[in-house]
């Protein structure tokens, strides 16, 4: 009989298992976070205090949320994340991270916390701040990927390094596969060295083709030297694909997907 629960306890966990594996993990480390308020006379921190009474839990919450979107469980190689340094500014930036692990720094932007409340209202603040949580932290949390270049965007000379694609696609892949990006804005058109939102719909796509694709995604950049994007592609799906064949499948789905859109809707 005991035997016989523990079969019936454990078995839909091993079917789901086979496909899609919950993350669990159990023991993450919550990083210390120094939340840091130096724009104490502004308005976009009373809009911000309004939103998040609690910033520290907060802010640990979504670290946790971020490794189980890039990590299946706590023997990964996560990085050991001690300290973020959190701090709101008045400046005319979004927000950024410097630093590595162990020890991270995030500004927010206050005037950013104001223009978001003018062009998207108070029930977009969070939604915002949210999202651009969840692409700084992923910045903290993934993997570095060795032998494709420096953090260097694209600029009218030269393309841009792949390390940079992966860097910025990936932060905002995570944002988007959580909830807090809306890609409903998504066009056919760009390329997929464009990095942030066009690479990070890319890849948040790719996950319809495979639900762990970020993980294993992030992974690649671990287990492959030198790394690339074609390589990476091809480690997940196969040596039939490069990143241009799944970027043309991805484009040829937002197109159907916008003519379907355009057809009046049948009564
Ligand atoms: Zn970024």
């Amino acid at each position: 009989m005991k035997k016989l629960l523990i079969l019936f306890m454990f078995t839909p966990l091993m079917l789901a298992g086979q496909k899609w594996s919950t993350p669990l993990i159990g023991n993450f480390d919550y990083p210390e976070v120094n939340f840091i308020n130096k724009a104490p006379q502004t308005r976009g921190w009373a809009i911000y205090d309004s939103i998040i009474p609690d910033p520290v839990p907060f802010i640990q919450q979504h670290a946790k949320w971020v490794a189980e979107t890039l990590y299946w469980n706590d023997s990964d190689n996560i990085p050991n994340v001690e300290k973020i340094n959190y701090s709101l500014e008045d400046n005319d930036g979004i927000s950024a991270k410097s630093g590595g692990a162990p020890v991270i720094n995030i500004f927010y932007s206050t005037q950013w916390i104001e223009r978001s409340m003018k062009s998207m209202g108070a029930s977009q603040v969070l939604y915002e701040t949210r999202g651009v949580l969840y692409h700084e932290l992923t910045h903290a949390y993934q993997a570095h990927p060795k032998g494709a270049g420096g953090y260097r965007a694209p600029s009218k000379d030269r393309k841009a390094d792949e390390y940079w694609v992966f860097t910025e696609g990936l932060a905002d892949a995570v944002r988007t596969y959580n909830g807090h990006f809306d890609y409903s804005s998504r066009r056919p058109g760009g390329h997929w060295m464009d990095g942030y939102r066009t690479t990070g719909f890319f890849l948040h796509w790719l996950t319809m083709k495979d639900p762990d694709f970020l993980r294993k995604f992030n992974k690649t950049a671990f287990d492959i030297e030198p790394w690339s994007f074609d390589k990476a592609m091809q480690s997940i799906f196969g040596p039939n694909v490069t990143t241009d064949s799944l970027w043309e499948e991805y484009q040829q789905f937002l197109i159907k997907t916008r003519e379907q859109q355009k057809k009046p809707k049948q009564q």
